[in-house]
């Protein structure tokens, strides 16, 4: 599998989340993933770009999201990074049903941790959170042939 990065920096509005949607979808396209692989990074992705907006900059459209992808030998790793308002409590954040906005279900931790192979959440208040997510890979065979 050849090493590969990309960087989308985009304004912190909701038609971004569907490019964001795109590129991860292009990547897993490349690296030959199955369909299911590819749907699931894609909500992944969704979940922590959409936080990133809505929570972290409060709807506000004039802010900057971040996401990195990182291909190596063995592992897609995803990072989206915002500037935001950052989270008190993670630990809080990140349980099954929890938000701190009664409309929503309190599912976006739950479907990254559950899709991907590794989450991370760091977050500092004021300064911003970056939640990095890993997808391990099949060693690619192409070596033999
Ligand atoms: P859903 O994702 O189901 O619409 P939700 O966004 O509230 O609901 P999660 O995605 O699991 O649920 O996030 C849980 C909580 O963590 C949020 O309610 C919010 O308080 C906090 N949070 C998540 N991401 C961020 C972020 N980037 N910046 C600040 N707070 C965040
Ligand atoms: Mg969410």
């Amino acid at each position: 599998m050849k090493s590969n990065q990309l960087a989308l920096t985009f304004s912190s509005i909701a038609e971004n989340v569907g490019i964001a949607r795109l590129l991860i979808a292009s990547v897993g396209g490349q690296l030959d993933l199955p369909l299911n692989d590819i749907e699931e990074l894609k909500v992944a992705v969704s979940e922590a770009v959409s936080n990133a907006i809505i929570h972290g900059y409060q709807n506000q459209a004039n802010r900057i999201v971040y996401l990195n992808l990182e291909v190596t030998s063995d592992t897609l790793k995803i990072v989206v990074k915002d500037e935001g308002c950052g989270i008190r409590d993670v630990e809080q954040a990140m349980q099954p049903a929890f938000s701190t906005d009664p409309e929503r279900m309190g599912l976006g931790f739950v479907f990254m941790q559950s899709f991907m192979d590794d989450l991370q959440v760091d977050s500092v208040v004021n300064v911003g959170t970056t939640v990095t997510m890993l997808k391990k890979l099949q060693q690619s065979s192409s070596a033999s042939h």
